[in-house]
């Protein structure tokens, strides 16, 4: 299979250092495919959107499933994301939506995001997992005097058209509760939203899924998928499985070659991380940093930032453009500088973590959910760097999908429904994305 970037980032046996593996002491140790296995369905890929899928086929189709993860469970975004339950996963402006797809399909989208975010509440409840919940809303923050109108006019419409809870406030009113700094003139607040460890929620969901007797097979990677007597046949190293449904959840670790109908329409795209020492009460005053809520500003290229409950600051954007573990260490140095241009104050604050990990978009700009034509084959990704409230709502609605068969069944907006478009010479989208990324620095540095 082909990568798209380099394949530092693809070494799917080696756990990816981070904050959350250091404040989250747990190894499941799950058992590895090692024999020629047969299920009625097989998941490929454990994080949000696969265990999510499995555990709903299993509880409420009472199904025969095995889900396969190329590393330890979880290891791919749903280990190492920023922990943000945000919405909507999308990169499409509501006006753009709403063009393109009509009124009644953009209001349903935001009301399959708010479900999703309420769906993630719910099970971090009912599976009884302890993930370190913070805040209560989600904040928006206008870097740029520029920028202040146009978050009212976002507040606005989320509250009028979508019926989502939204507050406004002024630079000052900010201040109070939020945080300061060289790039705050305002924000808005909407709900719902909140923060959590994201390796204890997936690590969580796991053991959920285990009580359930799901099948999880961790470093099991699948190499190839055949068809043979009307089955699938899939190939991993030690072992093969043999099934009659298959579901990709593979997300932004998607790797060319295994479905070939798929390939070509993910983005892989790098997100960055990196987190700061413990900042005492004087360190963060000097800021009016008080939120443990989310925050994202209104960049083109956004930060997005949080206090962890430990009081450190855990700062993200997208940009490492290679993957090779050097581009990641040149990336966290531009990005404290990034974190330091906007708190000044923190200048010698030294930065104790950083890493990174993929997020999918594709050329819809939204989620993908659907299945193959004339195949037994699912599949759910794209979520545009919004998985925490959208992947395990997702794999729900691929739970449905698997066991009807037919995806008219599926009672979601249709702009979440089908496959991206294939990229035009697809070897060349990250050369594609890097052009994006240039065009938005600029726009960024113009604050337009
Ligand atoms: C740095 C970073 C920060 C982020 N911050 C946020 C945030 O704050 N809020 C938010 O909502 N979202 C955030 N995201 C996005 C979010 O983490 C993802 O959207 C979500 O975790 C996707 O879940 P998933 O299960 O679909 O995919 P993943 O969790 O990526 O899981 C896919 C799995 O498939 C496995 N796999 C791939 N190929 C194979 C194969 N052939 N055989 C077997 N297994 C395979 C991989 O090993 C991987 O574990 C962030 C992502 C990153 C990388």
């Amino acid at each position: 299979m082909k990568n798209i970037y380099h394949s530092d980032i693809y070494k799917f046996n080696t756990p990816v250092k981070s904050y959350w593996e250091d404040n989250s002491q747990e190894n499941l140790n799950l058992e590895k495919l090692t024999k020629d296995v047969k299920s009625e369905i097989v998941v490929i890929g454990g994080g949000y959107t696969g265990l999510l899928c499995a555990i709903n086929l299993i509880e409420n189709h009472n199904l025969d499933v095995i889900l396969v993860e190329a590393g330890k469970i979880g290891w791919g975004a749903s280990s190492r994301n920023a922990g943000f339950n945000c919405l909507p996963p999308s990169k499409m402006s509501f006006k753009k939506m709403q063009s393109i797809y009509g009124n009644d399909e953009t209001k349903k989208f935001y009301k399959n995001s708010v479900e999703g975010s309420n769906y993630t509440k719910d099970i971090i409840k009912e599976y009884n997992i302890d993930c370190d919940v913070t805040g209560n809303s989600n904040y928006v923050v206008a870097h740029h005097p520029n920028k202040f109108e146009q978050i009212k006019e976002q507040a606005r419409a989320y509250k009028d058209e979508f019926e989502i809870e939204t507050e406004v406030y002024s630079k000052e009113e900010f201040n109070q509760i939020g945080h300061g700094g060289t790039e705050q003139y305002g924000a808005f607040s909407y709900k719902p939203g909140f923060a959590i460890n994201p390796l204890k929620f997936v690590n969580g969901i796991t053991k959920h899924a285990l009580s359930k007797k799901l099948k999880i097979f961790e470093h099991t990677k699948v190499d190839q998928i055949n068809k043979d007597n009307g089955s699938y046949l899939l190939k991993t190293k030690e072992g093969s499985i043999r099934s009659k449904k298959i579901v990709v959840a593979t997300n932004g670790f998607y790797q060319e070659g295994l479905v070939p109908k798929m390939d070509g329409r993910v983005l892989p795209v790098i997100s960055n991380i990196i987190v700061t020492r413990k900042l005492n009460d004087d360190e963060l005053n000097a800021h009016n940093f008080k939120t443990f809520s989310p925050i994202a500003n209104t960049k083109n290229l956004l930060y997005y930032y949080r206090k962890l409950p430990d009081n450190r600051i855990l700062f993200g954007t997208r940009g490492d453009l290679s993957g090779s573990d050097q581009s990641n260490l040149d990336m966290s140095k531009k990005m404290e500088k990034f974190l330091k241009d906007i708190f000044p104050k923190w200048s010698n604050i030294n930065i104790e973590y950083n890493w990174r990990g993929l997020i999918a978009l594709s050329q819809k700009l939204t989620p993908s959910i659907g299945k193959i034509d004339n195949e037994e084959i699912y599949y759910g990704f794209g979520y545009n760097g919004v998985g925490v409230s959208a992947a395990p709502w997702t794999g729900k609605q691929l739970s449905k999908l698997v066991f009807s068969s037919n995806s008219k069944d599926l009672d979601i907006s249709k702009i979440y429904k089908g496959l991206p478009k294939k990229f035009i010479f697809p070897k060349l989208r990250v050369f594609y994305f890097r052009l994006a990324v240039l065009f938005y620095n600029i726009k960024d540095k113009f604050n337009i």
